[in-house]
């Protein structure tokens, strides 16, 4: 036996939710091998552990990390929380298909998510999933990354921003994509039908690629087209929708947004639990907070996109279009309005913007009242500044659910995180989801124990995206662990300051090697 490392006596949690245990871990040539008990196999190096415990590495569930995969500020993010491996290419949006007669189109279709994008210089190198995981194999990123086709990117390839169904070349193009991108290695397909263009797609279209999907014995994951008024309807929706494509459905960060939605969830999780009865293999992720975080220009009804954020930019500059468009935006309309959500401008609160940081770590209201506008005028000529583009913190959410979503079996944690450049504030999900689930869940509600709460942190995770060698301790799996002082294991990223790194993680090893944070 020739192990280079050999961590001894620490307690171990090993993601599959059995009862910790103290024993000692070793790590050979990128896998790991556990001993139980008074074991003391040779090693080059052995460091005794005592009082630490030893987690395998986290498995953020839902995250936008394939979008800033050279970012040193987005991969700190992940490494300082403890995670080491994500699933990528969510909400209908990733790096590929990106090429084709829409391409001129595609970077600002991904700023609407990530402000700041990691494209590769020559963009053609992403043609297709095999293109993405070449450059990603070349960026040496330490995270492993797992990634679905994001429905908006296919579309956006097929048929650009036209709101319309496809026709029936646009949807065998959109098909055969899907196809190849999944035996290349793409995980399935993501839809983000709250954002254009995904969100033109009707349901024949999303079950015609969803037969796909089911084809190649892939998964379903969605961001569904309202997580407001209309959220149980919507999320009804995609479950009958993959019972139907016969699919496992990753159900996208469930939640209920607006204030008089809250309490929703139970009945979502309630109707999830018959599917699953009825055969459905599905999987929840959710982050552990009260406000979500998106594009600023989300509140803007979807027609709008349809010309893109050029055309956008363009509407809000005519007066009568901007005069219309505020009065749909301030009454209840079937489009999921954030903003009508969060209670108004009050609770949208400006993360980040691309060229006018003058609006940043404010609420709308507050800045409008500073600059003297009216808010929507404000929230209106902030789009216009930025291209349209720019970052919200939404807070239209309530613990209660919070909780009972995070505490449901079918659940795990994913961070949904997305960050701009160095020094700018993200959502505090992005720095701390991790930590701050474990420490809600287990330290200050103790509604979970500490053996399921990291299961939810990983095993779970793994189990339901087949990823076999990740996400346990145990023998014969991939060398990614935490040693933490779990007591002392808490976040510090808040909505002041989104990018403080957790605390109590005492080595992050991947790969069987100790990775320096950032
Ligand atoms: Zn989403």
């Amino acid at each position: 036996m020739n192990l280079n490392m050999l961590l001894q006596n620490c307690s171990i949690l090993d993601g599959t939710g059995a009862p910790a245990f103290t024993g000692s871990v070793g790590f050979d040539s990128g896998a790991m091998r556990v001993f139980r008990g008074g074991e003391h196999p040779e090693s080059a190096e052995t460091i005794d552990v005592s009082g630490l415990t030893l987690v395998p590495g986290f498995i953020d569930a839902h995250s936008h990390g394939d979008l800033t995969l050279v970012s040193p500020f987005a991969t700190l993010s992940k490494l300082g929380q403890g995670i080491t491996t994500q699933i990528a290419g969510q909400c209908g949006v990733s790096l590929f298909p990106s090429v084709g007669a829409y391409s001129s189109d595609f970077p600002r279709f991904v700023s609407g998510i990530a402000p700041y994008p990691d494209l590769p210089d020559d963009l053609s190198r992403l043609n297709s999933a095999m293109g993405f995981f070449d450059w990603l194999e070349s960026l040496k990123n330490p995270i492993a990354t797992k990634c679905f086709v994001g429905h908006g990117s296919l579309r956006l390839w097929a048929m650009g921003y036209e709101n319309r169904k496809p026709d029936e070349t646009e949807l065998r193009r959109m098909q055969e994509m899907l196809r190849r991108c999944i035996r290349e290695g793409a995980l399935g397909l993501s839809t983000g039908l709250v954002y254009a263009p995904s969100c033109y797609a009707d349901n024949d279209e999303i079950l015609a690629l969803l037969r796909v999907v089911h084809e190649e014995g892939a998964i379903y994951a969605t961001h569904p087209r309202n997580e407001g008024d209309t959220v149980v309807e919507s999320r009804a929706e995609s479950i009958r929708l993959a019972l139907t494509a016969d699919v496992p459905l990753c159900v996208s960060h469930l939640k209920a947004a607006g204030k008089r939605n809250w309490g929703k969830p139970r009945r979502m999780l309630e109707q999830l639990d018959r599917a699953v009865e009825q055969g459905l293999h599905a999987l929840v992720d959710c982050y552990p907070y009260t406000a979500g975080c998106t594009s600023l220009n989300v509140s803007i009804p979807p027609q709008y996109f349809s010309r893109g954020l050029s055309g956008l930019v363009e509407a809000l500059y005519s007066k009568t279009e901007r005069e219309i468009i505020r009065e749909e935006m301030s009454r209840p309309s079937d489009y999921d309005n954030y903003a009508l959500n969060s209670g108004g401008f009050s609770g949208v609160y400006v993360s980040s913007c691309p060229v006018d940081h003058s609006a940043e770590g404010m609420f709308v209201s507050e800045y409008a009242e500073r600059i003297g506008k009216d808010p929507f005028d404000a929230y209106f000529d902030l789009l216009i500044q930025n291209g349209g583009l720019g970052l919200g913190i939404y807070f239209h959410m309530c613990e209660e659910d919070v909780l009972s979503i995070l505490t449901h079996p079918l659940c795990v944690v994913g961070t949904d995180g997305l960050v701009g450049k160095c020094g700018e504030n993200p959502h505090p999900r992005a720095f701390g989801s991790m930590a701050h689930a474990y420490d809600l869940l287990v330290r200050k509600k103790q509604l979970l124990s500490p053996e399921a709460m990291v299961r939810k942190l990983s095993g779970q995770t793994a189990e339901f995206f087949g990823l076999t060698r990740k996400g346990r301790i145990q023998t014969g799996m991939d060398a990614d662990a935490l040693l933490l002082d779990l007591n002392g294991f808490i976040d510090k990223a808040t909505y002041q300051n989104g990018s403080s790194p957790c605390v109590g993680i005492r080595a992050l090893f991947i790969g069987g090697k100790r990775v320096d944070l950032p």
